[in-house]
This record gives structure tokens, C-alpha cells and sequence, in this order.
């Protein structure tokens, strides 16, 4: 096996994700998980708001102190209000074909797994579903799909994005569509920025290159260095939105928390802007597929504290949890860190218009990719979040005024988005409000805009706001800052 060397600005991937400065930044966090003058250090380090390192992240994480951990969830909690405020971001993933030639042992959608129903979008099933979801109230879609060259190729993911844009069902609208498909080319990556996508998703699934080829022991993704390498690529094309997560579950969570920053770090040296994204799923059950015996599941309350000192560690990138995650983990994940969740979802493909077909044919719940947890519709997702004094946002407006990489994380570091993300919120808030809320989430959700329309800092912003959410109430859409 070759010596690679730590390398932060290498485009190499084993370089880049050095295993051998991760396993000496894990000996140097349990030689040190007693030290609480270290830890006290670090917790004020975090508290100026300007991140942490990987080796400080992971030796936080290591403390077993209660009172560090209290202190570590107190931190994530004031960051995140800090720099989000009660915004909550809404999205819904879109699954557009399970046809995948990989071997990922966790995933049902695996090339081996002869069971389940192999399924792909018509153009026309994209419509239907993509009416579907904003019957609901989406705005914001991730698309989801295997890695098929014959059945999914470039050109068939192109034509997604186009008629997903295309659709407009009484004022339903996708503003931005977020896409989560294989690593691909320079090439490919310039053709979806070209098509109008807002972050290129990637989950690296896990860091240790050991393991990773275990898990994925057939396919173009059997690849670990193509993989790694993915996010530079993307980059390199121009999509400066991108975003990283691991499959807690797959791998030691330590390793792969580590790898996790260290790509972060790569991508803000190497390009001047770290993941816009960060999401934190753990593994799930599936048709084929048994958590317990892919091992290394991530309990809950070490869950919570990765969540948290992801916060304190990477405090401007955005954190995504799926409904892969309970009503209740979401709650206590949303306190400390998370700033964007998915309602509402499906994993399957055609999910969102009731596919089952009268002939016993075609069930669209036996192609899930995962089992969801929080089964709740979007109104009720909505509700909740109200209830517990968050604003859900449906907001867009980053990427269509050009506020993306460098440019968006200069106004968050600034805390100027604040005169963006507070008013923009409100006034997606208040279009769903208006047309997919039942009378009861109305009254409470326009009580709540004008309860928090005094966190606008800017005189100016707050007045036009109020002028905008008029204009909603008159029938108006789609104003933005
Ligand atoms: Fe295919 Fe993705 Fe599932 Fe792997 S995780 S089998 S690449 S759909
Ligand atoms: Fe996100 Fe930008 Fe909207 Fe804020 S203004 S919620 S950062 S898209």
C-alpha cells in the first residue's frame, strides 16, 4: 500500500483524506478526552464563531465530561440561532429512477438486488409528481437516482431538471433543484451547472478507503478515489454549491467525522469555499437491507453531539436531516444545529402520486430506497414547526440572485443574509400560508411573521417585507431579497 502524505490542497483523494492524519488526530482525541483545560480551550475557540479544526472538532467530541456536553449543546445552540435565527429550510427529494449498476451493500437499489421493482420517470410521471409536490407546497427539490448509464444517463437527468423548471400548477413553483447523483465528469458537472441546478449533493458514505471499497465491491462507485475526487470536479466545472455527508452507520462514526471535516477543510483551501451543505443520515432499514448487521450504529446521544459539534465546527455551512430521523430527533437536532429538513417524503420512485396500479401491478413503496420514519405530510411537518416557534422557510433566493460559494459565504460570515433570510422566509412562509395551509396553521403561522418580523435588523428590509406580504395576501408571488 502506498505512504501517502497529508496534503490539504492536493487533488489527490488519499492525500486530501490522509487515513493516516485521521488516525492520528483519533489517538491524539482519546489521549486527551480527560484533558478539561483542553476542551475549555477549545469550547472558546468555537465561541468566536469562526469554526473549529478537524483535530479540535474530533477531540470535543471525544469528552465523555457532562458538563463539556452540556456545554458543547449549549454552544451549537447559540451558534446556530446566531447565524439562522428559527429559519428552517424545506425541501423534498425527488427519486427519479432506481436502475443503479452499483454493488453498495446497504442500498437496496444495489445492481444484484433482483427483487425489487426496477422503475424510471417518464417526462410525464416527472410532471405528475413534480404537481404532486407542490400541491404540497415544495419549492425546493433534491432529485435522487441510481447510476445507470443506459437507463439514467446524463441527457435523461438533464430532461428532468428542464421539465421539473418547466412546471407551473396554480402557484406552484420549483425554484431550485438540488441533485443528488453519481460522481461523474468535469464535463457533466458543467452541463448541470448550465442547467440551472442549485447544490451538487454527494454523500461520500464513508471516509475509510478500507471500508468504503468493502461496501461498494462492484460498479463505477467501487472507485474510491473517483469519488473522493468528486466534489473537486464539480468545482472545477463551476458548481460552486456543493454538498458532503457520510452514512453514519456504515463505518466507526469517529473516522468518518474526521474524514467529513478534513474534506470541508480541502474544499475551503483548495477552492476558497467549504460544502455549502452538510447532511448527517444514519443507515435505515430497507428491502434487502438490515442496519444491524452493517454494525457501527450511531446511538442517539452520540448522535446529537456529532450534530452539535458539526455546528461549532463548519458554523456556516448548512446542516440537512432527513426523514430518515424521527419527530422527535429532528426536534432535539433542529435545537442544536440542523437548519434544513425534507417533509413530506417519499424514497421511492413515483412516490408522490399514488402509483399503485389497479391491475396488482406496480406499488411505488417497494422501490424505497429507505424506510422514513417521520411519516408526517408537509402540513403537519409545517404545523409543528410553528408550534415550536421556527419559521419554515421555502426560500430560494440565493442561487437565482447569484449568491453562491464565496459570494453566499461572505454575507453569512458578515451577517448581512440576515436582511435576506429572515424576510424571505417569512414571505415563503406566508405563500404557503396562503395557498396549502388549513385555517388553523394560517392563523397561527401569520401570528408567528408578525411576532418575528422585528428580527429583520434593517428599518428598510422590514417595511418592504411588510409591503410584500401584503401584496401576498392580494395574490401576488415570488418576491425575494
Ligand atoms: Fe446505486 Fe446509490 Fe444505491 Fe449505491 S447508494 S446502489 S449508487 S442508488
Ligand atoms: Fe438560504 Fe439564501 Fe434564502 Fe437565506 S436567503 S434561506 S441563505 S436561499
Amino acid at each position: 500500500m502506498a505512504d501517502y502524505q497529508y496534503n490539504s490542497t492536493s487533488k489527490k483523494a488519499e492525500e486530501f483524506i490522509n487515513d493516516k492524519k485521521i488516525k492520528e488526530t483519533l489517538a491524539f482525541a482519546e489521549a486527551h478526552k480527560d484533558d478539561l483545560e483542553l476542551m475549555n480551550t477549545i469550547l472558546e475557540k468555537g465561541r468566536e464563531y469562526k469554526g473549529l479544526s478537524y483535530a479540535e472538532a474530533a477531540t470535543l467530541l471525544e469528552c465523555e465530561d457532562p458538563n463539556i456536553i452540556q456545554q458543547i449543546f449549549d454552544l451549537g445552540k447559540e451558534i446556530k440561532e446566531h447565524f439562522y435565527g428559527n429559519r428552517i429550510v424545506m425541501f423534498a427529494p425527488l427519486y427519479l429512477s432506481n436502475y443503479c449498476i452499483n454493488g453498495c451493500v446497504y442500498c437496496p437499489y444495489h445492481g444484484q438486488n433482483k427483487h425489487i421493482p426496477r422503475k424510471k420517470l417518464t417526462q410525464e410521471e416527472v410532471r405528475e409528481e413534480v404537481i404532486a409536490l407542490q400541491d404540497m407546497g415544495h419549492k425546493r427539490l433534491a432529485i435522487e437516482a441510481g447510476e445507470h448509464p443506459k437507463e439514467n444517463p446524463i441527457e435523461y437527468i438533464l430532461e428532468c431538471i428542464k421539465t421539473i423548471y418547466s412546471v407551473k400548477h396554480k402557484n406552484g413553483a420549483i425554484r431550485r433543484v438540488n441533485v443528488n447523483i453519481a460522481a461523474t465528469t468535469v464535463e457533466n458537472y458543467k452541463r448541470l451547472k448550465d442547467a440551472g441546478i442549485g447544490t451538487y449533493i454527494l454523500f461520500q458514505e464513508t471516509y475509510n478507503k478500507e471500508a468504503y471499497e468493502q461496501l461498494h465491491p462492484s460498479g463505477p462507485k467501487s472507485d474510491y478515489a473517483y469519488h473522493t475526487e468528486a466534489m473537486d470536479r464539480a468545482m472545477e466545472a463551476g458548481i460552486d454549491d456543493v454538498g458532503c455527508g457520510v452514512l453514519f452507520g456504515l463505518n466507526n462514526y469517529k473516522y468518518d467525522f474526521v474524514g467529513m471535516l478534513m474534506h470541508a477543510h480541502h474544499l475551503e483551501k483548495t477552492y476558497g469555499c467549504g460544502p455549502h451543505t452538510i447532511s448527517v443520515p444514519r443507515v435505515r432499514p430497507a428491502d434487502d437491507i438490515d442496519p444491524e448487521a452493517v454494525g457501527n450504529g450511531v446511538p442517539d446521544d452520540i448522535f446529537k453531539r456529532i450534530v452539535a459539534v458539526l455546528r461549532i465546527a463548519v458554523p456556516y455551512t448548512g446542516m440537512i436531516m432527513s426523514t430518515r430521523e424521527s419527530a422527535k430527533t429532528r426536534r432535539e437536532c433542529l435545537e442544536i444545529g440542523i437548519t434544513q429538513i425534507s417533509g413530506g417524503s417519499r424514497t421511492s420512485v413515483g412516490g408522490y402520486v399514488d402509483e399503485l396500479d389497479e391491475q396488482g401491478g406496480f406499488d411505488s413503496e417497494d422501490t424505497a430506497q429507505f424506510d422514513v420514519e417521520d411519516r408526517r405530510t408537509l402540513a403537519e411537518v409545517v404545523d409543528w414547526l410553528i408550534d415550536l416557534g421556527y419559521v419554515p422557510s421555502f426560500c430560494t433566493a440565493c442561487y437565482r440572485e447569484g449568491r453562491t460559494g464565496d459570494r453566499f459565504m461572505s454575507l453569512l460570515k458578515s451577517g448581512q443574509i440576515a436582511n435576506c433570510c429572515q424576510p424571505n422566509a417569512m414571505m415563503t412562509l406566508k405563500e404557503f400560508l396562503m395557498d396549502y395551509a388549513s385555517e388553523e396553521t394560517r392563523a397561527k403561522g401569520d401570528a408567528l411573521i408578525e411576532e418575528k418580523l422585528s428580527l429583520i435588523p434593517s428599518d428598510k428590509v422590514r417595511e418592504i417585507c411588510r409591503e410584500h406580504l401584503k401584496e401576498i395576501e392580494n395574490g401576488n408571488r415570488d418576491f425575494r431579497f
